[in-house]
Parts: C-alpha cells; sequence; structure tokens
C-alpha cells in the first residue's frame, strides 16, 4: 500500500523488493502492495490514515508522525484480519517511533508482527540508485525482521540494537542508524550478489 505522496520511482522499487521477498519467504503467500487497499470487500483508507495522524514535530523531511497510529490502525483493520498477506506500507511522511519512553529523532521502518510501514521522505535527495537501492533494502530489512531473522541469541553474529540485529558483511538484516550506514550495508550485500547473508538465509527457510 502506499499512500498519494508516493512517486512512481519508490512504488516501483517496493515492488521490486516484495518480488524479490516473495521467492525468498514461499511459506507465506506472495505479498502485494498496490492491490491490497480493498480485498474482499475490505477497505484501508491509507491516505486519510497518514492525513490524519497528528504532526509531532517539523523536520527537515517534512512533517513527521508517530509510525504506531498507522500501523495499528493497519494491523487491526479487518482487511488485514481476513487477509493473509503480509501488510506492507510505503508513505510519503516522515516517521517516528516510540521507544521506551522517548521518541527517535526518526525512523526508516517499523515492523510489529506481520505488518510493516516504512518511509520514504529521508531518500529523497538522494540519487534515483541510491534511492531504489534504499526502498528495496529497507523493505527486505523490515520483511527480514517479519520472518523474525537474526532473533536468535544463541546464533553467532547478532546483536541487540534497536532490536536484534544481524553483523555479518553484506547482509540487508544489519543496522544501520544512518541513511549513510544503511546504504553501505545494502551495496556490500548487492556487490555480493545476494539480500541475506547465509545465516540469516537459513533462518528463512527457503531452499534458493
Ligand atoms: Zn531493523
Ligand atoms: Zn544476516
Amino acid at each position: 500500500m502506499y499512500d498519494n505522496g508516493v512517486d512512481q520511482l519508490e512504488r516501483k522499487a517496493a515492488d521490486e523488493a516484495v518480488k524479490k521477498a516473495a521467492k525468498i519467504f514461499q511459506n507465506r503467500p506472495a505479498f502485494t502492495l498496490g492491490n491490497l487497499v480493498k480485498v474482499d470487500g475490505y477497505e484501508i483508507p491509507i491516505d486519510s490514515l497518514v492525513q490524519n495522524s497528528p504532526i509531532l514535530r517539523q523536520t527537515a523531511y517534512g512533517n513527521q508522525i508517530d509510525v504506531d497510529g498507522v500501523h495499528s490502525a493497519v494491523f487491526n483493520s479487518k482487511l488485514h484480519k481476513n487477509s493473509p498477506f503480509i501488510g506492507v506500507v510505503l508513505t510519503s511522511k516522515d516517521l517516528t517511533a516510540k521507544f521506551g519512553r522517548n521518541y527517535l529523532n526518526f525512523c526508516f521502518g517499523y515492523t510489529f508482527g506481520d505488518v510493516t510501514i516504512q518511509s520514504v521522505a529521508r531518500f529523497r535527495d538522494m540519487s534515483d540508485k541510491n534511492r531504489e537501492t534504499m526502498i528495496e533494502g529497507v523493505i527486505l530489512h523490515e520483511l527480514g525482521h517479519v520472518f523474525h531473522l537474526a532473533e536468535d541469541r544463541n546464533r553467532s553474529h547478532t546483536e541487540y540494537n534497536l532490536g536484534m540485529h544481524c553483523t555479518n558483511l553484506g547482509c540487508v538484516m544489519n543496522q544501520g542508524l544512518t541513511r549513510e550506514a544503511m546504504l553501505k550495508h545494502f551495496k556490500i550485500a548487492k556487490k555480493m550478489g545476494r539480500i541475506y547473508c547465509p545465516q540469516c538465509m537459513l533462518e528463512t527457510g527457503s531452499q534458493n
């Protein structure tokens, strides 16, 4: 799903990411983005959800909203409850999330359960190529959280850093606290011709 502010390049990059994920996570029906807004007569008014979210603060990337409002509305919707699909929402609004008592300065994406929300707001001054890489990477990272990748504390190469993350080089499950750090992880993974590292791939249950 996208709100109306999400442009063509961003939609295309998101669709690509979802297609790639569908190949890896075959134990769930193919994810969809664009056509999830209306399923079996149920609809999620994604634009009004985003528009009606209270503005927490103004940032260099526009009005920032709390991701939890959009997330819980989608998560608790009849559409989502009645659908086997994983909810992937892309918004043009800058997002933040509460961590403990305080709000983070921002967040690129947020996942809880099988609904994940990503913002494209902070990638808009990057080159088209980097924007594509960031959107794809962030969606594949958040979908990795849906499937609990890198959460097993008994395995090696994990760390707790705003949630459990992978520390292997060339894995999109690496945590990047800045967009430059994330871009670096995504680029290395791409260069290595993969999305998740072998350890995380094992956890996907995929034979690919
Ligand atoms: Zn993460
Ligand atoms: Zn990994």
